[in-house]
């Protein structure tokens, strides 16, 4: 019952019976005018103004001292383990309810992730499972590091995630880190636009990641951001993701490693037309936001918002259901009447190349696992 009503408050809120996706990018800005200016100026590729202009764009709106532009954001949070110095045979803790991609982005530095549950108010890195787990798992050697008690592994970074754009709780979560002696890296892809006690998400440990696909708040067809907290740092951040070549009119010398991360211009230009509509965006997504919370009040389902100390893009809305069997019929209804729902991600332990991973009790993670789905959460003008 609850669920016919609200297709048709979602369909109301967008103006339309066709299909609801979850989030679908607008382009109502200048985002042709600064395309087309790279396709007339033949500049569409790794040379360009866009590139810096967008970049400039970044680090004025979060603040961070130097903003790297990436091909995606798994690339980014590649380059972030990258320049943190996780090493083959690392352990690196982040949460079990994640998007696969950050996973990913710590396996192909040859590291190891450890799953540690996630907390029912942010639901990211929980601080006081970190902790647990660390006391029962870690021992802090003679050089400072904290090491596996049995593997003596390194524990070398801690990675939270802001889910759906909600900020983890930073200041907790970074005195566990600054007793461990372990980096912390945000994987703040979801959190453009997300600060933390009037602080932007992503600029909290030496490095974070952010992400421009097609579903994030803002779009550059794909792309992603290295936030580096030093000028310094981000000097050799760019170094390494431009295939780390030394300056020279015509020679060619690689002084380390490096990767062809770049963003091409094409893509930095749609991004820079992006970045003059976002806080519109934003706060048309808070206002869907407050509808949606209205909506569901004295319902069986909860709304999921904000932390009390944050203000979130709320890049995905979503609610609790209150068993799993009431989620799936949600989620069939929904979507066969042209409105997209989806669940959560399944943890990342059940996934075949994580099931053998270390990790502590997931059980806020194994509820929201069971319970939770994304409505609808496009910006949109509501009247
Ligand atoms: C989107 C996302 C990424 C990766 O971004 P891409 O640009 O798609 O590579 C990483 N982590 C999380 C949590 C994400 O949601």
């Amino acid at each position: 019952m609850i669920t016919s009503k609200l297709i048709k408050f979602v369909q109301d809120i967008y103006q339309t019976k066709n299909f609801i996706p979850l989030h679908a990018p607008t382009f109502a800005g200048n985002e042709k005018e600064y395309v087309n200016n790279t396709l007339d100026s033949t500049f569409v590729s790794s040379v360009g103004k866009y590139v810096d202009q967008f970049e400039q764009q970044i680090e004025a709106f979060t603040g961070t001292s130097k903003a790297i532009a990436t091909v995606n954001g798994t690339a980014a949070l590649h380059t972030a383990l990258y320049m943190t110095g996780v090493k083959a045979g690392d352990l690196v803790i982040t949460q079990a309810l994640t998007f696969v991609a950050t996973c990913n982005a710590l396996y192909h530095m040859g590291a190891e992730p450890v799953f540690v549950d996630v907390s029912k108010t942010s639901l990211g890195l929980c601080p006081k499972a970190l902790d647990a787990y660390l006391e029962d798992n870690a021992f802090i050697n003679n050089d400072g590091f904290s090491q596996h008690k049995l593997t003596k592994q390194v524990f070398r970074a801690v990675v939270p995630m802001h889910t759906f754009g909600h900020p983890v709780e930073l200041d907790e979560l970074i005195t566990v880190c600054n007793k461990w002696n372990i980096t912390l890296v945000e994987d703040a892809a979801e959190s453009l636009g997300s600060f933390y006690k009037g602080q932007h998400t992503g600029t909290f440990g030496p490095f974070s990641a952010v992400s421009f696909n097609g579903n994030k708040v803002i779009t550059t067809g794909g792309g992603g951001m290295v936030l580096c907290k030093t000028v310094e740092d981000g000097m050799h951040t760019k170094h390494v993701t431009t295939t780390a070549k030394v300056a020279h009119p015509f020679e060619f010398f690689h002084d380390e490693a490096g990767f062809n991360y770049r963003l091409p211009n094409l893509n930095a230009a749609l991004g820079c037309a992006q970045m003059e509509v976002l806080p519109k965006y934003l706060e048309q997504k808070r206002v869907l936001a407050q509808h949606y919370n209205s909506f569901f009040e004295n319902s069986d389902f909860t709304f999921v918002v904000e932390p009390e100390y944050a203000r979130s893009n709320y890049w995905l809305n979503a609610i609790i259901c209150p068993d799993s069997e009431i989620r799936d019929d949600f989620i069939k209804y929904t979507n066969a009447n042209g409105v997209m729902t989806r669940p959560i991600w399944k943890l990342m332990h059940r996934l075949p190349m994580f099931e053998n991973s270390k990790r502590g009790a997931l059980p806020n993670s194994e509820w929201l696992e069971s319970c939770l789905v994304n409505i609808p959460s496009s910006p949109t003008i509501i009247k």
